[in-house]
């Protein structure tokens, strides 16, 4: 992602001004952390399936190579699918409940409008669940939000830590297979990475990590709250 700060050492968080160091003739060293006397980066000679491995299981130096010291752009595409996903899945449960096999054109026109719904719902959800962990996380600690860029680092590091999403897809292809527990196990693991991304980004305590988690939770379940009372079916 890099930016903003630059490259960041992954086992001090001490900010760097370079990964590697290029000695001619083809010869690169990895930097040493001048104040942790580590290389800066080992990451950056690992196989990415073992970064990916590292990440899963939330070690915070991965989380480091990952946010500081790459270009991975990809958090807006990743949103989106994932979105898609959740909103297929939500469809599905909608026809599941509303037994009606009439193949007539103006149910199918009504089902492709469901589907739009559960997109919007769960883009709404979404955008609440991160509305809260910002509100949080501003009055919580404001000198760490100051710029326009650092909003849009944390927004990134959220999106693209949310990438436990994909494990939804499974869930599409065999539909009725996944238990409520599945889900629920998936919801836990994407909001543990989430707050891992925030405690690097942000270099937080582990409990205003928690504190901005549980906020955008609660924003989260007051919007599903509150579409329920206005009757629709999420
Ligand atoms: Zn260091």
């Amino acid at each position: 992602m890099g930016e903003p700060g630059g490259y960041r050492c992954v086992e001090c968080n001490r900010e760097a001004p370079e990964l590697y160091r290029d000695y001619q003739r083809g010869v690169l060293r990895i930097a040493i952390c001048k104040s942790c006397q580590k290389p800066v980066d080992k990451y950056i000679e690992y196989d990415p399936v073992i970064i990916l491995i590292n990440a899963i299981l939330c070690k915070t130096q991965a989380y480091r190579h990952i946010l500081f010291n790459t270009q991975i752009n990809i958090h807006g595409k990743l949103c989106i699918f994932c979105l898609l996903c959740e909103a297929y899945l939500r469809w599905l449960q909608l026809q599941d409940s509303s037994q009606n096999t009439d193949p007539d054109d103006l149910i199918r026109y009504a089902k492709e409008w469901d589907f739009y719904r559960m997109f919007g719902i769960a883009s709404l959800e979404q955008t609440a669940f991160l509305v809260g962990i910002f509100t949080a996380l501003w009055l919580a600690r404001p000198e760490s939000l100051k710029t326009k860029s650092d909003f849009i680092f944390l927004l990134k590091a959220l999106l693209l830590s949310s990438y436990g999403k994909l494990l939804l897809i499974p869930a599409v292809i065999w539909e009725h297979d996944y238990t409520p527990l599945c889900l629920k196990l998936i919801k836990v693991f994407v909001l543990t990475s989430n707050s891992q991304a925030i405690r690097v980004t942000l270099n937080l305590s582990q409990k205003l990590t928690l504190l901005a988690i549980l906020s955008g939770l609660m924003l989260e379940n007051g919007i599903v709250y509150l579409f329920q009372r206005m009757g629709w079916n999420v």
